[in-house]
This record gives C-alpha cells, structure tokens and sequence, in this order.
C-alpha cells in the first residue's frame, strides 16, 4: 500500500522547498517527492493523508539525548557544573523499581512529539532502549560506563558488553546499541582504551562527552578544580596534563563513528582535528547555557568542516525534548558570539537538525532530506494560528513557529508514531506515570 502525504509546503531539505507538494511512501521508503499533481497522477491508488496548512520536512535528528532524565527539568538550576551533576547523582537513589522505565517511555514520547524520528541516546540505566524501540524511534542507544583512577578497566568493560548483549536483545530493528565512556573527568584514559578496543572489535558506535565546561578542562589537565572534587565520589578523575579535545586525539577518538557531545571549550584547531578525523560532534546549546558553560563555537565547527547535529541533552540541563527550540537558541547563540545576523541561518539550522545530525550518526544516506529511495521519516509543522501561515520561506516558517504542540504528526520508518489529533491520551498517561519519580526524587 502506498500512502502519499501531502501540505501547502514541502521542504524536502538539499532542494529548494515545493508549494503544494507530496511525498509518496512504500515498504517504509520515500518513492517520490513531487509536486502534489505529479505524485498523485503517478500513485493513483494511493492513500491520501492531507495535511492542508502545513509543512512536510524530514524528521528531525537529536543528536543528544538521555530519555532517562524526562523528569529531571529544573533540578539543581543556578548551580554550577559539578555541583549540578553532584545533585543529580545524590537524587539517584531514591528511584524504585519502573521508575526509569516510566521517564524514559516518557522521554521518547516527547521526542516523537517534537518531530524527532532519530536520537542519539546516553543510557546510564539501559531503560532507553526498550522505550525508543516501543515507541518506534530510530538510532543509537550507548550505554554509559564509568571508571575513575585506580580502577581496573577490565571488569567494566566485560560488564558493559554483558548489558550492551542483553540491551540488545530488547532493541527494535532501527535501535543499535552501542557504549557510551561518560566524559574524560569520569573514566580513565585505560578504560576508554579498553571501551574502545571493544567497539571496534564489535562495530559499536561510541558516545562521549567532552569540552563541556572549564572545570572539565582543569579537571582533566590536573586533577584538580570543582568538577574533580564534585565527582570525586563517582569516579576520582586522572590528570593526564592535556586539554580533553587533545586526550581523546591521543586515544583515537577523533575518528567516524564517534560522538563527541559539546565541544563549548575547544579552539579552532580543535574542530580542525575532528574535521580530519570525521568525529560527530552534537551541539547542545540550551544545556551549554543554562548550565553556564558557554556557548560552543559553531562557525569554527562549520569552517572546519566537522559533521555537527543539534541535541537537546535531556531535561535536567535543558528543561525539555523540544528540539525546535534547540535549534532557535542555536540560531541565537550561533548570531550572539559571532555578532553576525548570517552566523547561523534558519536554512543551516534545519539543515543541521536534519541531515547534518543524520551525517554525525552515520545515517546519511539513510535519512535526513526527502529524497527516493531513503527511509521515510518525516514530520509535519500546523501553520494554522500562527504568524508564519502566511508563508513567505517555508525553512523560516518551520524554523520559528516548529513546536511539539504544533507537531501534526511524525513517521519513522513509513510508520505514524505519533499523530496530534489522537495521542493526546497518550500523553497524559505517559506524563502521569512518570509523576510519582519525580515526587520521590524532589524528596517530598
Ligand atoms: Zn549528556
């Protein structure tokens, strides 16, 4: 069966945007992207979903997520880097029994609601990924490790694989599961030696954060500073005398297949180096402010050459899922350090949330533009009530009036997973089971 989805605006994303346009889906792949006329002569007995007042684009890529923090939003605001994550670790314990599982469930929900059909997640309890795969999401689900000085590396790596090979077992066809060493100033340069010999040996992806704030980078050049002494509990950190950018050169992780999260404190070098290594970065601006860390430095990425996506991180740094919003505060973060209005246009925005994300996970050829022959994943934008219905260029329409409420409808893999007009319930169920952690991990 053929089913051909059609708006008053296509951005098929690479070629110039289509007025009055179709997209016509079989077997979960695009068959054609047309003018809706010319789709609909040559799909005759196809399913017709009109979308009136709407703009049909790719499903957005979140570069960053934890599925498992849904419910962490506002939880530490105003502290600074080490302390934050300090109190998210203490509030660890008072989870019980399905409470991950219920944030989590939660998490994806949000993301498919915000037009997300591709995540790049960081699981610390591994619940993501039965979450992402139930709710019908694509991409990557890297279990953390962690390891400080002192640790032999080789019981974490063996009890990483073991939960890697039991993940798996759970995962949906369009979820892999791969490793996430957490950040330089919480593993060991030998564990992530050892992580990394396995995710070669096995093919797995790795994520890791990197750069994120200054602390990190006395952390890790001498042991030292606020991040060292607040994780000191989790894992005691190793000074190796070098700039994190530049240890994880000198471990090989500059290389495809690798994710690098944040990269705010780097130098054009830097970004020169992943360039030439063909790391991943994702950029996650509203986290990297609202934590105080700064704002990473995107035109040096872009001249660079670097693939980058944008992620929203989770909640607990950046409040929520919604990765329209992400992208508007890479615009304006991108236009305030530059001082340029053109530092990052709204065409380049979408383009990074789209296929520059698809690119940073090794989906290019996969998804990230309408196009025949790639996987159907696509989302919609309800122009109706907004000041942008009036379209002059799509991409800004998109751009700055894209939100989760005004989300019509997003596909994955030729699948609906989630549609406005019916998931409304959906929600409030998922919202309401995910309450009670939060009551328990707010203490009272
Ligand atoms: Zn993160």
């Amino acid at each position: 069966m053929t089913e051909v989805y059609a708006a008053d605006h296509v951005v098929p994303v690479g070629v110039a945007p289509l007025r009055g346009g179709a997209v016509a889906v079989r077997d979960g792949e695009i068959v054609a992207v047309g003018s809706r006329a010319e789709v609909l002569t040559a799909h005759p007995d196809a399913h017709v979903e009109e979308l009136g007042a709407a703009i049909l684009l790719p499903a957005l890529v979140n570069v960053h997520t934890h599925l498992e923090y849904a419910s962490y939003g506002g939880f530490g605001d105003g502290l600074t880097f080490g302390p934050w994550i300090a109190d998210h670790v203490a509030r660890r314990p008072r989870l019980e029994p399905g409470d991950v599982e219920a944030i989590a469930a939660l998490g994806a929900l949000q993301n498919l609601r915000s037009g997300v059909g591709t995540i790049a997640d960081a699981s610390f309890a591994g619940a993501s990924v039965r979450a992402a795969s139930e709710a019908g999401l694509r991409g990557i689900v890297d279990i953390e490790a962690f390891g400080g000085k002192g640790q032999d590396p080789a019981p974490t790596v063996e009890r990483t694989w073991e939960r890697i090979q039991a993940h798996r077992a759970e995962a949906s066809a369009l979820i892999r599961v791969g490793i996430s060493p957490h950040a330089p100033y919480t593993v060991t340069p030998a564990l992530y030696r050892a992580l990394d010999a396995l995710a070669r040996a096995e093919g797995l992806s790795i994520i890791t954060h990197v750069a994120e704030s200054k602390g990190e980078l006395e952390a890790i050049a001498s042991g030292t500073g606020p991040v060292a002494v607040a994780l000191r509990d989790l894992a005691e950190v190793e000074a190796s005398g070098l700039h994190p950018v530049d240890l994880m050169a000198e471990l090989g992780l500059l290389r495809p297949d690798v994710l690098l999260v944040h990269m705010v404190q780097i130098t054009p070098e830097h970004a020169r180096m992943v360039a030439a290594g063909g790391a991943g970065i994702a950029h996650c601006p509203r986290s990297n402010a609202l934590l105080g860390c700064g704002a990473a430095p995107l035109a040096d990425m872009l001249a660079a050459g670097v693939h980058v996506g944008i992620g929203t991180d989770s909640p607990a740094s950046a409040v929520d899922f919604d990765l329209w919003d992400e992208i508007r505060t890479a615009i304006f973060t991108a236009r305030s350090r530059e001082a340029l209005p053109d530092a990052l246009t709204a065409h380049q925005a979408l383009e990074l949330a789209t296929i520059g994300g698809a690119r940073a996970l090794g989906y290019g050829d996969a998804i990230g533009t309408l196009e025949v022959g790639k996987r159907a994943d696509l989302t919609a934008i309800d122009l109706v009530g907004t000041p942008f219905a009036e379209v002059e260029d799509p991409i800004v329409s998109a751009v700055f009036s894209g939100s989760p409420e005004r989300t019509l409808l997003t596909v994955v893999d030729g699948v609906v997973r989630y549609r406005r007009a019916t998931d409304e319930g959906r929600l409030a169920a998922a919202l309401a089971a995910a309450r009670p952690a939060r009551t328990r991990m707010i203490g009272s």
